[in-house]
């Protein structure tokens, strides 16, 4: 069973006791709509799941098999649902999706009108989506980024690898070269934004020249933020059935990976000190008197506030930069 079919776990255990076996992954749009938590006014920032499952069947995931095919929730549900949510005070919402990009619902509204909508309701001041396929990224959405102020200048792109061998095998449906050309349109769109991306290391039959490939594209792109990871199988999978990679040959290439993405990030944070960052103070900070909450561009800042400012979009100067949080000083007293 898929894990948003939880609210049936009764039902199931039931059946499970009688001796009846339980394959489920085949849920209707209601069920799986239905399942998602909701916000309870806790804080200026939700999220909301608008699409679930994937048809993209990258060699390596079982999200198409226990999630299923790519379906979209209504938009004027989701509307409804950020209408209300702006009401108690929530300012950022960030659209949730396997392939959130390849959002279409019944009425052929795509994610960047949907964006535009959710963009017109009056409170809601911040938007982001997560997580998106190169291949789903369409001119259209491409050019929200500059259109519409209320999105978020970060986008999650996942690439896996920098090599073209690897990215047939893993089927993702793109090239090395693709991906390079598309983050170069989305940067002539939206100059300043925040690249992020997911990386698989000792995928079955990555040769070190591979690897050098996928060290490659990362000092191109230039991530602020990252998630690397060592393969590991999923049972089921085509790419389960292949033979790994040594493990000290995957563990020595993630460290080298992880060193210069840690140093990228470090430098997306440096580069930060001395700019004017409007930020979205979401909680209290670890120390006394601070308030923590999100940039723009998605970075940690930590400001010395008012408990009264929870909640509030906040203009600060950058002072100081760690590898994970920036130090800022607020310039809006109003
Ligand atoms: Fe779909 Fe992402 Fe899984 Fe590929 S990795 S099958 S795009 S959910």
């Amino acid at each position: 069973v898929g894990p948003q079919a939880y609210h049936h776990l009764p039902d199931m255990t039931r059946r499970a006791a009688n001796g009846k076996p339980i394959i489920d992954t085949r849920l209707s749009e209601i069920d799986k709509f239905a399942s998602l938590p909701t916000h309870r006014g806790r804080g200026p920032s939700a999220f909301i799941t608008v699409q679930e499952g994937c048809d993209k069947f990258c060699s390596f995931c079982v999200v198409p098999y226990t999630r299923g095919a790519e379906s979209s929730r209504p938009a004027g549900e989701i509307i409804e649902e950020a209408r209300h949510l702006a009401t108690v005070g929530v300012r950022e919402i960030t659209l949730l999706g396997q392939n959130v990009n390849a959002y279409r619902d019944a009425n052929d509204c795509g994610l960047a009108e949907l964006l535009y909508r959710l963009a017109a309701i009056d409170g809601l001041e911040r938007l982001r989506f997560t997580t998106s396929h190169p291949c789903d990224m369409s001119d259209d959405l491409i050019a929200a980024f500059a259109a519409c102020p209320e999105l978020m200048p970060y986008l999650h792109l996942p690439p896996q690898s920098g090599s073209d061998r690897i990215l047939k095998l893993m089927n993702r449906k793109h090239t090395a070269d693709d991906y390079i050309r598309l983050v170069q349109k989305i940067r002539h769109a939206k100059p300043d934004i925040l690249m992020s991306g997911d990386f698989i290391v000792g995928f079955p039959g990555e040769t070190d020249g591979d690897f050098e490939e996928t060290l490659a594209l990362v000092r191109e792109v230039e991530y602020g933020q990252s998630y690397s990871f060592r393969y590991s199988a999923r049972p089921g999978t085509p790419a389960a059935e292949r033979d790994p990679v040594a493990d000290h040959v995957a563990a020595e290439r993630l460290q080298r990976l992880q060193t210069v993405l840690r140093e990228q990030q470090r430098a997306s944070q440096r580069a930060m000190i001395g700019r004017q960052v409007s930020v979205l103070l979401e909680r209290e900070g670890r120390h006394e008197g601070q308030l923590s909450g999100k940039s723009e561009h998605l970075h940690m800042v930590n400001i010395d506030a008012p408990r009264s400012r929870l909640g509030d979009i906040v203009s600060a100067r950058v002072e100081a930069a760690d590898s994970n949080s920036l130090r800022a000083r607020m310039v809006d007293i109003g």
